[in-house]
């Protein structure tokens, strides 16, 4: 059975907790904003919460990730940490700092069952779902790192959170959305949900359901192909959901939600990076989109290096051709600017192993 930490418990199951304990609901309160307002590491740190209440409270664990190291790139403004869980699983979390903000990567699985040919991730196989504390636990980790880095201007919080690390959230979809909840609650982390994103590989019930959710969070979707055939080579799940299924979904979330949503597309050099298919991707967005002001983006993503698969990378010529025709076509486009290659912490590059370069060149949009 899973271990239970701090990080799991809602604020109304912790005051349930305290009350079984004999504690006021107020000691909850605290409690909770020791842990997403203080980020306290232990509670020793709580020392407004009597003595005897914090005694009790170390014996349930704070956190079950374990920090195993953390890498660094980018002089110091990339982190990616790895962290071992308590059944020997483990899983990585990337901190990415900006003069004006940061964003922090987040898993959602130990592994990954998709099976994406250009992804670290989806060779390891799916080791098992994170709870939403082990989710929420890595957010906390990024903000600590902030304030210990000293991120003047950015009072040690995180601004942005994409659920874009290791696995596929809607795979893990409920535990997943207690931890969206969890981090965007005013009373605690008190993230906005527009500062977060979840990337889907497609599922497309995953989508409907995010559409009926109350929180705006943004979607993006892994599409890296205009065409079935190529998209089910490189992505095993579009033999389940075919673009026609996903499209169709995509267009249902619009209709529900009218919220922009983003495509993303990871550039291999000779596979779908050809002038011919950024027309046909360009032709699939045009007729999928529904009525009214186009509300797709594209993320151009110039795939990072795997080390064990026969992929390379696209050559700067053909990202800058592909996006110009994407822009002719009215499609907005942007290639994303990357960060953490020489740590393993890119795209597609999370494998829960320190990581040893291949030539890998970063490039900026
Ligand atoms: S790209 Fe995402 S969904 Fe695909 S295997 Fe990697 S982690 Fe899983």
């Amino acid at each position: 059975m899973e271990q239970r930490s701090l990080y799991d418990y809602t604020l109304t199951e912790l005051t349930a907790l305290l009350q079984s304990w004999g504690e006021p609901a107020f000691r909850a309160r605290q409690l909770y904003r020791h842990l997403y307002v203080n980020l306290v590491q232990h509670p020793e740190q709580m020392t407004d919460l009597p003595l005897a209440l914090r005694r009790r409270l170390a014996e349930i664990p704070l956190s079950t990730l374990h920090r195993e190291h953390v890498q660094i790139g980018d002089n110091g403004m990339t982190r990616k940490a790895l962290f071992r869980l308590p059944d020997g699983a483990v899983v990585e979390t990337v901190l990415m700092v900006y003069p004006d903000r940061s964003t922090v990567c987040v898993s959602t699985q130990a592994g990954c069952g998709m099976g994406c040919v250009f992804c670290a991730t989806g060779q390891l196989g799916l080791l098992r779902n994170l709870s939403s504390g082990e989710i929420v636990a890595q957010a906390i980790w990024a903000s600590q790192e902030l304030r210990a880095m000293g991120m003047a201007g950015q009072s040690g919080r995180v601004s942005n959170l994409v659920f874009m690390g290791m696995g596929e959230p809607f795979a893990n979809y409920d535990r997943w959305w207690q931890a969206v909840e969890r981090l965007h609650d005013p009373q605690g982390f008190n993230l906005g949900a527009r500062s977060m994103t979840v990337s889907t590989v497609g599922l497309v019930k995953g989508i409907e359901r995010l559409a009926e959710e109350r929180l705006p969070i943004n979607l993006a979707i892994s599409l890296h192909a205009p065409d079935d055939a190529l998209r089910s080579e490189l992505m095993p799940v579009n033999r389940r959901y075919p673009i026609a299924d996903l499209m169709a979904a995509t267009r249902h979330y619009i209709a529900k939600t009218r919220r922009r949503v983003s495509f993303e597309y990871v550039l291999l050099q000779g596979k779908n990076d050809h002038p011919h298919q950024a027309i046909a991707l360009a032709r699939l967005l045009r007729r999928s989109a529904p009525r009214g002001p186009l509300l797709f983006h594209v993320n151009l993503i110039p795939w990072n290096p795997v080390p064990g698969t026969p992929l390379g990378r696209s050559e700067w010529e053909r990202v800058t051709t592909f996006q110009q025709i994407l822009t002719d076509y009215g499609i907005p486009c942007t290639v994303r600017v990357e960060r953490g290659v020489e740590i393993a912490a890119a795209c597609g590059q999370l494998a829960g192993r320190q990581f040893i370069p291949v030539n890998a060149v970063g490039n900026e949009s």
